[in-house]
């Protein structure tokens, strides 16, 4: 009987294992994960769940007897630490092994760190104990003005603490949107009393709050640093797999060796549409390229080519976005952006290549098959619908 062995077991690992057993796989499954809790979803973790809305059981991927129910072993608290690809095993600490016949890796990411103390936003355990300090905090400082950053600043703004950002770029979320629309987040949350500052490098965490690049100091409760996290590509690189960003793979999420696969915001997957690899850390990409990835591991003919896909949820602001806005050249609204209520189109040579629709709900299939058509739209039809 063929072993399937997933490592990580996040949302890419855990829906790789559901599709296995849906595409008919009757080998054994085993899906191993660092941490102590059965595969859940982070993107709660900074939104609902981190403002005490919503039930604890809600972010899990699956009941707890889903496992046992689908003969998935899962193996929790246990770190892979090294895969042997020459003998198909993978090892843990305590020099055991696990058998594999195929592999999967789906690692995930973990958050870029600054010197000193601060709190970090990734895993449940993170999440509950940073909902306690925020409860407990009167004023919080947040390193970074990126999607966890600003999620992080609502919900303490909701916490009804004292909030400051610091972020180095010249505006919010500026490399994934943009000036224009990251300006637009910006004045959002300044309208909500946060107080950004922009041009601001923190250098370093204190007991006290924050040292800044300029050597200026600012004090807090409580620091939430919120920097970006870098792939868990150790194990793949030390195996001696293909590794750039993330785990190098071709549109079938292979990876450099023909047994091994790689999903989720670990892989770095070439993207038929884009005609380039890309590396996605949002949520919709682990939903579907574990999938995807298993698919792939049975055999069967899979060419992953789903065009990036992310939501947030800010105040009163609920968005999607669709797409990639790199070499944009101009951005096309159709209705207002001081609104609220209006979708974003992102233009290079006349064609959509990335669209953010912003309180405004079903119509991110239509975006994403303009983007996928490649056609050279007509901006008055774009703008006014
Ligand atoms: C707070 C937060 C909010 C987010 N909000 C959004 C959002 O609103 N929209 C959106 O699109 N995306 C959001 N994201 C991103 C989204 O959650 C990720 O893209 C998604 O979790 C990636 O899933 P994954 O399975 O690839 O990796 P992960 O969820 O990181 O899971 C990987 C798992 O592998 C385990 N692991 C790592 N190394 C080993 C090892 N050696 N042995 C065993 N296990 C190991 C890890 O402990 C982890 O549990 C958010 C992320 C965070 C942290």
């Amino acid at each position: 009987m063929a072993t399937y062995v997933i490592v990580g077991a996040g949302l890419a690992g855990a829906k790789a294992a559901q599709t296995l057993r849906e595409e008919g796989f009757d080998g054994e499954i085993v899906l191993i994960g660092a941490e102590d809790e059965r595969p859940y979803e982070r993107p709660p973790l900074s939104k609902d769940y981190l403002q005490g809305k919503g039930e604890r059981e809600q972010i899990f991927v699956h009941p707890p007897d889903w496992y046992a129910d689908n003969a998935v072993e899962l193996r929790l608290g246990l770190r892979v630490t090294r895969i042997e690809l020459d003998h198909h095993v993978v090892r843990f600490g305590d020099g055991s092994r696990q058998p594999y016949d195929k592999l999967l890796v789906a690692t995930g990411a973990t958050p870029r760190r600054l010197p000193g103390p601060g709190s970090y936003l990734r895993t449940v355990r993170d999440c509950e104990a940073l909902k306690e300090r925020l409860a407990a905090a009167q004023s919080v400082l947040i390193v970074g003005a990126s999607w966890i950053g600003l999620e992080t600043a609502a919900a303490a703004r909701a916490a009804n603490c004292a909030v400051t950002v610091v972020e180095p770029e010249p505006t919010a979320l500026n490399r994934a949107l943009g000036p224009d629309l990251g300006n637009l987040f910006a004045r959002l949350h300044a309208r909500k009393g946060v107080d950004l500052r922009f041009g601001t490098a923190a250098a370093e965490i204190t007991e006290a709050g924050v040292r800044l690049s300029s050597g200026e100091r600012l004090a807090a409760d409580l620091v939430v640093v919120g920097i970006g996290a870098a792939p868990e590509v150790g194990l793949a690189r030390d195996a001696g797999l293909d590794v750039e960003h993330g785990i190098l793979t071709d549109a079938a999420l292979r990876t450099s060796h023909p047994d091994v696969y790689a999903a989720g915001d670990v892989a770095e997957s070439f993207h038929p549409l884009y005609g380039r690899r890309l590396r996605v850390e949002h949520w919709a990409n682990a939903l579907h390229g574990g999938p995807a990835a298993a698919r792939s591991m049975l055999g069967q003919e899979v060419s992953y080519d789903r065009i990036p896909y992310f939501y947030t949820d800010q105040y009163e602001l609920g968005m999607e976005f669709s797409g990639d806005i790199e070499g944009y050249e101009e951005i096309v609204y159709r209705g207002d952006p001081e609104s609220l209520e209006f979708i974003a189109y992102w233009l290079r040579g006349g064609r959509v290549i990335a669209g953010m629709n912003v309180n405004v709900w079903d119509v991110v299939d239509d975006i994403q098959e303009l983007i996928r058509s490649g056609v050279i739209v007509d901006q008055k039809e774009l703008s006014t619908g």
